[in-house]
């Protein structure tokens, strides 16, 4: 679905914050990139809808290079959100949600139909949530208002950089309960980064701990758990309360913890 080969990128000659990186994220898979600050994971989910251009190698998107794609195609086709609430302050929920959908000239039935039924599929209450301005809302609902945003024109791929981590504890879990959901009910490919192990153990299908701008391991959170490549995985997962173990999987743990807020270590 998506396909990095030998991508590298540079703000500045011969300072790679990305480097080399070679890596596919399968059609419908929750793709976690993790890693802590500075090692490149914004800078790597940018260059996907070509928020940033690569400085060398190709990004394929259905093994077309994504410069093939014109801007509109990547926009439309691409959801995107941010850590920080971006809601237009001046715009309804209704045309927050629908301002892809308006642009690809949706009629005003299916709009209203698209906002029924993304602000119900979150347990919002349409009638009361569609007329009301972002400010008329909780930083929570604001958010979970930009998820459903980037995805009200069904887009094939979605992009999420930490979007959960200004957020309350509450509005967290709630919100990381939602994105699951949605992911197991229409199974886009999302690509989400994090510098938190525990909600990347919850969310992820596979997991890629990044360091430095290079890879360090991709797997599964199992995968991951029960076998860190190197001192630095280990350290990584320790570093986010996470226990390494060997001799029960990290899915029987999950399932014990699934959506607490406690920490997953043993
Ligand atoms: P992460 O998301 O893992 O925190 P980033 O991709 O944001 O990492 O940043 C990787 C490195 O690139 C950091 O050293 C950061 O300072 C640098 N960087 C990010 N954006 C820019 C920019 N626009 N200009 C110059 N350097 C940048």
């Amino acid at each position: 679905m998506i396909r990095f080969e030998n991508v590298s990128k540079s703000y500045s000659p011969g300072k790679p914050v990305v480097s080399d990186l070679t890596l596919e994220i399968n059609e419908g898979e929750f793709f976690v990139l993790i890693g802590p600050s500075g090692s490149g994971k914004t800078t790597t989910l940018k260059m996907i809808n070509r928020l940033i251009p690569l400085t060398t190698g190709t990004i394929r998107i259905q093994n077309k290079p994504i410069i093939d794609y014109t801007i509109h195609e990547l926009r439309w086709n691409i959801g995107y959100v941010l850590q920080q609430i971006a809601l237009f302050p001046n715009m309804t929920i209704e045309e927050n949600i629908t301002t892809v959908p308006e642009m690809k000239k949706w009629s005003k039935t299916q709009m209203k139909e698209r906002v029924t039924e993304l602000l119900t599929s979150v347990g919002l209450d349409a009638e009361s949530y569609r007329h009301r301005l972002p400010s008329e809302l909780s930083g929570g609902e604001q958010q979970r208002v930009g998820v459903l945003r980037a995805m009200a024109a069904d887009p094939d791929i979605i992009l999420m950089d930490e979007p959960f981590s200004a957020l309350d504890p509450i509005s967290k879990k709630n919100l990381q309960e939602d994105v699951a959901k949605l992911h197991q009910q229409v199974k886009k490919t999302i690509v989400f980064v994090t510098h938190d192990m525990q909600e990347a153990l919850k969310l992820g299908d596979r997991i890629c701990i990044m360091k430095e701008g290079h890879v360090e391991q991709i797997g599964t959170p199992d995968e991951i758990c029960q076998n860190p490549k190197n001192e630095f995985v280990r350290e990584f997962l320790q570093s986010g309360n996470v226990a390494v173990t060997t001799s029960q999987t990290v899915q029987t743990l999950m399932a014990m913890n699934h959506f607490s807020t406690s920490p997953l270590a043993l």
